[in-house]
């Protein structure tokens, strides 16, 4: 129950789905937690949960944000970049607007997430990033070309800030879902996510909690000498 207590834990793109599970479960396991999310959350958050409107692509509302979360709890211990969108073109058919816009989110956002957040994780002494990737970062399906490269960075992002601070106890390890049932998910064409459960080993989608767990392991203290490591939680999908 306690295993966050006394940290502060900033999540994106906590409105619904997997960014919502993990805010939930970092507070249900002691952390200060502030959710954000760039338009309004799927319902209201408990008056335990701090909720601030945050795009991960704009500059401006990460230094208002951090501010804000700093002046009112002290520090940021742990960041969840979790914020992402899919699309779904091949290479040939993307528009320049489309690739920006995947990279705007999904790539840049984390990076201005990681360095908005890391100076003052350096001045107290260390924290836990957390950037959810996917097995599309590690592997791919036909398509969703913008969705790979942006996944695959943030792979690769990781590690590289795992190396960068690692001695200065600032650990950043990549979380890569497999098929979870969300709204994401759900608005997808149901072949495409027929086809994904039907070669997951465990013959079954996964849930945002699941994917929460994994998270909460990262951020807390019996995760102390684990950086630079991509926890997959796909139901074996990346073990075949
Ligand atoms: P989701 O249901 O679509 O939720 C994504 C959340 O991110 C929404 O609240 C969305 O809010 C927010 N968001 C999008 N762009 C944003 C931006 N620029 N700034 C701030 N918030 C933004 O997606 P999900 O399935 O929970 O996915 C969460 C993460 O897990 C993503 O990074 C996704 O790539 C990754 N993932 C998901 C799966 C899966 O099967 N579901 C698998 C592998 C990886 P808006 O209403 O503003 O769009």
């Amino acid at each position: 129950m306690d295993r966050l207590k006394g940290k502060v834990a900033l999540v994106t793109g906590a409105g619904r789905g997997i960014g919502r599970a993990i805010a939930e479960a970092l507070q249900a396991e002691g952390a200060v937690t502030v959710a954000t999310s760039r338009s309004e959350p799927d319902g209201s958050f408990g008056s335990d949960i701090d909720y601030h409107r945050l795009d991960v692509a704009s500059d401006e509302d990460w230094a208002t944000v951090c501010a804000t979360v700093l002046d009112r709890h002290g520090s940021i211990d742990v960041l969840v970049n979790n914020a992402g969108i899919i699309a779904y073109e091949p290479l040939h058919e993307l528009t320049v607007a489309d690739w920006n816009r995947v990279v705007a989110t999904n790539q840049t956002g984390v990076w201005l997430g990681m360095r908005t957040v890391i100076p003052q994780m350096l001045r107290h002494g260390g924290g836990s990033i957390i950037n959810l990737s996917s097995i599309w970062g590690s592997a791919a399906v036909e398509g969703a070309h913008a969705y790979h490269a942006t996944k695959g960075a943030v792979r690769n992002m990781s590690k590289n800030a795992a190396i960068t601070y690692a001695r200065n106890n600032i650990r950043v390890n990549s979380v890569h879902p497999g098929f979870i049932d969300t709204p994401l998910t759900e608005a997808q064409d149901p072949d495409v996510n027929d086809f994904v459960v039907s070669r997951t080993p465990m013959g079954r989608a996964g849930r945002p909690a699941e994917i929460a767990a994994g998270v909460v392991f990262l951020a807390s203290d019996e995760a102390s000498f684990v950086t630079g490591s991509e926890l997959v939680i796909d139901g074996g999908y990346l073990a075949q």
